[in-house]
């Protein structure tokens, strides 16, 4: 997962720039980068860390009136070419799935590789077309996955959506400034109002402050990833028309309706279960309590690169609230299980520990039972809580009295789309592109 962000405007846009990506962090928190074009040259940077932490005091030499950003969890962005098109720089969030063949591809016309990156082989490939445009639609009819992008040139921002519209990208204006972003909630404070979601296939070019459909790549179908509603999305994001929130309670409350069960307490696993929970809550009655904090200071488990980090974050990340805990029949709601471990050996045991009396789960996301090939950081099947196990065995072995999830049917309901326009090959196993 990675966020992206693009801005042109007609005065200084480096503060913007920046917090555009801030506000993007809970995409990828490993390293991110601005690159930024005064008309005259192209310039970037990039660090390992937290937007923050890395770039409040390091932004100087980076003025200009266009710029791209991007937060990562992979690898560092933006990556500059220099081309017969000229210099640029380029910010990408997705997955090639035929990665090999087209690495294999260009090196047979002479390409060398810098990286091991997605990045760098869509960058090659867009700087053979004839301008970006044309080079943006050769990549995608060579391309089999996912891919939402930023190119900056010196005088023009280039936006591009895959024609599945896998990952999401929504467009913002304010007074002499239009913007891109993978998310609404990156606009907000900046003073942005939504203007539309970048359509599926759309390549766009902006330059001062304005921006025009340049093309739109035409697909059969398209493949939303419900993955960005159930989990990956601020929750205060609206993705392809649909706000993150309330995306999350349809779903809470889906399984309230298929999954009743008597309780005290309807509770989240902080911080992305939280809008099930309330959904849940509302839907059957019970009340909704904080059982568990998320300390403020812990970063998203299921985003970090290894086991043993995500396993580390994991463990660290929730603190129980024992008054709300002791003698209660407690619902948690969460937005996924994976390996079921961070269940089993961290919440389950905060729970006894503490004295509840029944231990009921409910999770939005069905049953994960395959890898995700289109960009989002999920594990390999044999990895998965479901691989050879049943609801049933799940549930005996993270040691609750109850567990359920929603069936892919209820997902759709709870987006709002029929299950062919949204992609959810991380639970059919099934994969269309
Ligand atoms: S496989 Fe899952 S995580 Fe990947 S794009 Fe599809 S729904 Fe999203």
């Amino acid at each position: 997962m990675c966020g992206i962000f693009g801005i042109s405007a007609k005065q200084n846009i480096v503060e913007d720039l920046f917090l555009g990506i801030f506000y993007l962090q809970h995409r990828g928190q490993k390293y991110c980068g601005i690159s930024t074009s005064d008309l005259n040259s192209i310039k970037i940077r990039t660090h390992r860390g937290l937007v923050r932490a890395t770039f409040t005091n390091d932004l100087g030499g980076l003025e200009g009136n266009m710029g791209i950003g991007h937060t990562s969890l992979k690898d560092r962005q933006p990556l500059k070419l220099d081309s017969k098109m000229g210099e640029f720089t380029i910010c990408f969030e997705g997955n090639i799935v035929n990665v090999k063949e087209l690495v294999t591809e260009l090196k047979s016309q002479g390409h060398s590789f810098y990286t091991d990156s997605d990045v760098e082989v869509i960058a090659k490939l867009i700087a053979q077309g004839n301008g970006f445009v044309d080079g943006i639609e050769k990549m995608a009819a060579k391309l089999r996955g996912a891919y939402a992008l930023v190119i900056l040139a010196r005088d023009k921002i280039f936006a591009a959506r895959d024609k599945y519209a896998f990952r999401p990208m929504v467009i913002g204006r304010k007074d002499g400034a239009v913007a891109v972003a993978s998310e609404s909630c990156a606009f907000v404070n900046l003073g942005f109002e939504i203007e539309r979601d970048v359509k599926p296939g759309e390549i766009l070019e902006i330059d001062d402050s304005r921006y025009e459909t340049k093309k739109i790549l035409k697909a059969d179908f398209t493949q939303y990833c419900a993955f960005e509603w159930i989990y990956t999305a601020n929750v205060a994001s609206t993705i392809d028309g649909l706000s993150v929130d309330i995306a999350r309670r349809n779903m809470g409350a889906a399984l309230a309706k298929r999954y009743p069960v008597e309780a005290d307490i309807v509770a989240a696993v902080p911080n992305s279960g939280i809008g099930h929970a309330i959904g849940y809550s509302h839907e059957s009655g019970i009340p909704y309590d904080n059982v568990f904090i998320k300390y403020d200071y812990a970063s998203r488990s299921y985003t970090q690169p290894t086991q043993a980090e995500r396993d580390r974050e994991a463990k660290i990340k929730l603190i129980p609230v024992p008054a709300k805990i002791e003698g209660k029949r407690v619902i948690i709601c969460d937005d996924s299980i994976v390996r079921g471990t961070q269940m089993k050996n961290d919440l389950v045991v905060k729970l006894k520990k503490n004295g509840v009396k029944e231990i009921h789960v409910r999770v939005a996301c069905p049953l994960l039972k395959a890898p995700c090939l289109y960009g989002v950081a999920t594990r390999s099947k044999s990895e998965l809580a479901a691989h050879e196990k049943t609801v049933e065995q799940i549930r005996q072995y993270i040691g609750v009295d109850s567990l359920a999830f929603n069936t892919p049917e209820d997902l759709g309901k709870a987006i709002g789309r029929p299950l062919d326009q949204i992609c959810y090959s991380c639970v059919s196993d099934e994969y269309r592109v």
